[in-house]
């Protein structure tokens, strides 16, 4: 069945100490109190050594959100220095891990195959995973985005068992408009919303979210779901704002009757 329930994950990257990942936990929970979100689900991504403090004051306080890993390794323990496992993350309180961000594939060596078994173990270990795809801009420019995109899910995605389907989100983030403060227009955004959903159709995913990421902010973030049709948002740098992330939970949180 579909969800059409408006996602919106905040990618806090490798920013903010635990102290400081709390205090913008409990800002969020106060900002939810006075105007509680109606529709939009909200996951929090911190840095891994702020997991299990961000997971113990969203439980604690009773904040309606979820909380994610940005990275995971795709094997279950031994001598990988550095990483952490599936276990370990669920074992925290995290229900969620993003895959196949385009920083994770552009610094860290994380190619295709990497990310399809990266994405099997999260979605084995019941985590639900948000396959990060999108273009630099030469493929853009060379006209080539959606082929590239349709490359990029098909690698992650395709012969997934079927048991694993709801457990995936797929953000589309063009790597030109992360950080950047470029953002796809609109019609940027719903052409590779329509795009991506055609795509997922052919792997058996058809209800999938799909959410834009790249320099979301509160004043773009209404255009972008209601004319973009993007199903939420992946944000970076507007999430360490607890204002700002709550604007863009709110401009979908209004457009929730509009049904793609
Ligand atoms: C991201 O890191 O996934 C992202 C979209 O960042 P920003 O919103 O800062 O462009």
């Amino acid at each position: 069945m579909a969800n059409l329930k408006p996602l919106v994950i905040g990618n806090w990257k490798m920013n903010l100490d635990f102290v400081e990942a709390v205090h913008l936990g409990q800002q969020i929970g106060v900002l939810l109190k006075n105007r509680p979100s109606e529709h939009t689900e909200i996951v929090v991504a911190p840095p891994f050594v702020d997991l299990r403090s961000v997971a113990s004051i969203v439980d604690s306080e009773r904040i309606p959100i979820a909380v994610a890993a940005q990275h995971v390794n795709a094997h279950e323990n031994g001598a990988h220095t550095g990483e952490v496992s599936t276990s370990m993350l669920k074992r925290l309180g995290v229900t969620w891990v993003l895959v196949g961000h385009s920083e994770r594939r552009a610094l860290y060596a994380m190619d295709d195959a990497v990310v399809a078994l990266t994405l099997r173990a999260a979605v084995r270990s019941g985590l639900k995973a948000v396959l990060c795809v999108g273009e630099a801009l030469e493929v853009r420019e060379d006209g080539d985005q959606d082929e590239w995109v349709r490359h990029q899910l098909r690698s992650a995605l395709d012969g997934l068992d079927e048991r694993f389907t709801e457990q995936i989100t797929v953000a589309y983030e063009p790597i030109w408009a992360i950080g950047t403060g470029l953002t796809a227009d609109a019609e940027q955004v719903r052409a590779m919303m329509t795009h991506v959903r055609t795509v997922l159709a052919t792997v058996k995913l058809p209800d999938a979210r799909v959410l834009y990421g790249g320099s979301v902010n509160a004043d773009n973030a209404a255009s972008l779901v209601a004319e973009g049709r993007a199903d939420g948002f992946l944000v970076g740098g507007a999430s360490l704002k607890a204002e700002s992330f709550l604007a863009i939970i709110q401009a979908c949180d209004d457009c929730y009757d509009l049904k793609r």
